[in-house]
């Protein structure tokens, strides 16, 4: 087992591209923990500084608590998967699995002992004897997998593993790997863009944009409170609506809520709203999840929020209504990193958003 910390990484590449800014991370002994967002926001950076394949430009990882300056990559304890899973075409299953083992010297019968026990954890001792062209994708990972096992690491680095598989298989080997993380009892950095990974996978999960280090938590509570916009609105599939809105708030009685020429009445006692008070004669931006919105009747509500169906998606389960609420609606990325405040828990399903910030904090325009 091992714990991880970095401590202020920075690295900036020859050229001048600044990939991770002063991060700063705790990875306990045993965790799952996701990195997670967009195409070069720094993640496979930081996984290889973890590595040691990269220096640091500043900052330190530490290793049970350990600083790793100068420390070799092989003397880390570490395995690495990747999404490219290079096998040895010449080698049939075993003998790939097997092949670290082989590096270290290790005995035949004990080589075997250890490939077999990784095969069978995978679910792959039925093919060891198997040449790897004629496996399908999601073998070919398994057995990347199997080789990593077979070291006994103490620290998987996982750089987006199932990104070359199909939808089925990505499903599958999520939940295997989620499962075998737990049963070997390692500490696993997974590194991934892909939310639902992230969020069905980790105990933990980082999100990281553009190098800085944006939010860190449970999936439940990155999502249900964010730190950022930013955090908000890259979670949730369909994306947050983000919508600009002035308060009104009628001390005692009501707070009302203004998103383009719609009014929402919200009551004053909830405490859930209440904090909206503070900002009354302000401007703030709103942030509105799917599942927050339960279709009604109008007139039958007085925080009902009018709007015209644009498009409508079908995904078998569920079907998505796209609206016009004719609000001016926020790009996340003019909002960035503004701090979120406030967040409505899923369960009060009720057409008023998930959280509100306020939109002057962010050097916008106020009222
Ligand atoms: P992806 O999901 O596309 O793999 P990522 O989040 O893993 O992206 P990184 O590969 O860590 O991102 O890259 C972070 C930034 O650093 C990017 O702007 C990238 O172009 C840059 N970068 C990465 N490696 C180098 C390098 N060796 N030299 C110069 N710039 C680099």
């Amino acid at each position: 087992m091992a714990d991880v910390t970095l401590e202020g990484v920075t690295k900036v590449f020859d050229g001048g591209t600044t990939a991770l800014d002063n991060v700063s991370l705790d990875v306990a002994d045993g965790e799952f923990m996701v990195l997670l967002g967009p195409s070069g926001c720094g993640k496979s950076t930081l996984l290889r500084i973890v590595a040691g394949l990269d220096d640091p430009t500043r900052g330190t990882v530490y290793l049970d608590g350990e600083p790793t300056d100068g420390l070799a990559p092989r003397d880390r304890g570490i395995a690495m998967v990747f999404q490219d899973y290079a096998l040895y075409p010449h080698m049939n299953v075993g003998d790939n699995i097997g092949f670290p083992l082989k590096m270290a010297g290790i005995e035949p019968e004990e080589r075997e002992r250890r490939t077999s026990d990784a095969a069978s954890a995978l679910g792959i001792a039925d093919i060891l004897g198997r040449r790897t062209q004629r496996l399908s994708g999601g073998q070919r990972q398994r057995v990347a997998m199997g080789r990593a096992i077979v070291r006994e690491p103490d620290l998987f680095l996982m750089d987006e593993p199932l990104s070359n598989l199909d939808a089925g298989q990505r499903a599958e080997l999520r939940n295997e790997i989620g499962g075998l993380a737990q049963q070997l009892g390692v500490t696993v950095i997974y590194v991934t863009h892909d939310q639902t990974e992230a969020l069905t996978m980790a105990d933990r999960v980082a999100i990281l944009r553009r190098g800085v280090l944006q939010d860190v938590g449970t999936p439940a509570a990155v999502y249900n409170r964010p730190a950022t916009i930013y955090v908000a609105s890259f979670l949730g599939n369909p994306r947050i609506c983000l919508a600009v809105a002035k308060v009104d708030a009628h001390e005692g009685s009501h707070i009302e809520l203004h998103i383009g020429e719609q009014t929402l009445s919200l009551p004053w006692a909830h405490s859930r709203t209440r904090i909206l008070s503070r900002y009354d004669n302000e401007r703030i931006i709103v942030g509105i999840r799917a599942e927050a919105l339960t279709p009604v009747t109008p007139g039958t509500a007085s925080n009902e929020l009018a709007g015209k169906v644009r498009t409508l998606e079908h995904h078998g389960h569920e079907t998505l209504a796209f609206l016009d609420i004719r609000a001016s609606a926020i790009a996340p990325d003019e909002v960035g990193t503004t701090k979120a405040e406030q967040v409505l828990g899923n369960r009060w399903r009720r057409p008023f958003g998930s959280w509100a910030s306020r939109w002057s904090r962010n050097g916008g325009r106020s009222d």
